[in-house]
């Protein structure tokens, strides 16, 4: 059976309709536009130059009350009550590494003297809860502290990281998700790396990670692609299961145009903030990071400064990795 006038009408409003097909549309790019190379610069300053040069148990602003690193615990909870965020606080204790200045310049830290004292620090959590998936958790960490053996404002290692998530939380206060995301500030700078007492906790509590995401350093990389002012993103895995997400990060950062010079490598063993997870068992974790081996000339020094940072590779960053949570969020 056919219809001349029904097929007529078709004819001119089939092309209408599925150009107006919202409910079906990708919203990403929405949320990728909302990240704010504005936010993410403020961030980086406050944490890395002013009113906090740094981020640690042992510096306390000349007059202040707190330590560094509780100035920073409060600046981030601040920012995360506003967007409408519990903060969940897991206390740890650490001590500051000692300086070795016979070692490599970028690794100068030590052990600590057994008679160094020992402080708190804290794990802050911000978790949305998912409304179909609410058992799978795709958490998104990032070391918020910097360097307890030397005063380096440690502005990409990882004031960069620390507001890049916190720049996602934002974007994301409003998003009601599939799956369960978490937020995880945490400490790497200090030992013990406060990421490990996190990663046993979950453990112990049998939490159901599918992803882990580490952002640190993002943007950091070498003189010449400073020079040649490339945007580059590196995404480490460590295991078969990391490989899946480091391929996302690659087909995110094509599918949306974000533009980074993207690769990535397989770590030797497992590393960094993402390791203490992998090291736990859970292997489906990566880090971001802007070179790999990491090439900031200024790493863990003091000229690790503000100013340096490219804030666009930071921004671009920022977007690939929410791109990516979005994507595992959405996912059947
Ligand atoms: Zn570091």
């Amino acid at each position: 059976m056919t219809c001349s006038i029904i097929c007529l009408l078709c004819a001119v409003l089939t092309p209408a309709l599925l150009r107006g097909a919202a409910p079906s549309a990708d919203i990403i790019p929405e949320f990728l536009g909302q990240i704010d190379e504005g936010h993410l610069r403020n961030g980086i300053f406050h944490l890395a130059k002013d009113p906090l040069p740094f981020r640690k148990v042992n510096f306390t602003v000349p007059g202040h009350a707190h330590n560094s690193l509780e100035e920073t615990d409060a600046w981030i909870q601040d920012q995360l009550a506003g967007w409408g965020y519990g903060v969940e606080r897991e206390a740890c204790e650490v001590q500051a590494f000692a300086c070795n200045p016979q070692k490599p310049i970028h690794h100068t830290y030590a052990p600590p003297p057994p008679d160094a004292p020992k402080y708190p620090a804290y794990n802050l959590y911000a978790k949305m809860t998912g409304r179909r998936l609410p058992a799978e958790i795709i958490l998104l960490l990032a070391h918020k502290d910097s360097q307890s053996w030397t005063d380096s404002p440690g502005a990409y290692d990882n004031s960069v990281g620390t507001v890049a998530i916190l720049e996602i939380a934002r974007v994301l206060a409003g998003y009601a998700s599939e799956r369960s995301i978490w937020f995880l500030w945490c400490n790497e700078e200090h030992t013990p790396w406060t990421s490990v007492a996190a990663a046993a906790e979950c453990r112990r509590r049998g939490d159901n990670l599918i992803a882990i995401l580490n952002v640190d350093s993002i943007g950091g990389k070498s003189d010449d692609d400073i020079a040649a002012r490339r945007k580059t993103n590196v995404t480490l895995f460590t295991t078969p299961e990391g490989r899946t997400l480091a391929d996302l990060m690659a087909e995110v950062n094509d599918a949306y145009r974000i533009g980074l010079i993207q690769s990535s490598a397989q770590r030797k063993s497992p590393g960094d903030d993402d390791g203490s997870f992998v090291k736990a068992g859970y292997t489906r974790a990566i880090a971001n990071i802007g070179s790999y081996p990491y090439l900031d000339a200024e790493y863990h020094l003091a000229g690790d400064t503000a100013d340096r940072v490219d804030i666009v590779n930071v921004r671009m960053a920022t977007q690939a990795t929410l791109a990516a949570v979005l994507r595992l969020d959405r996912a059947p």
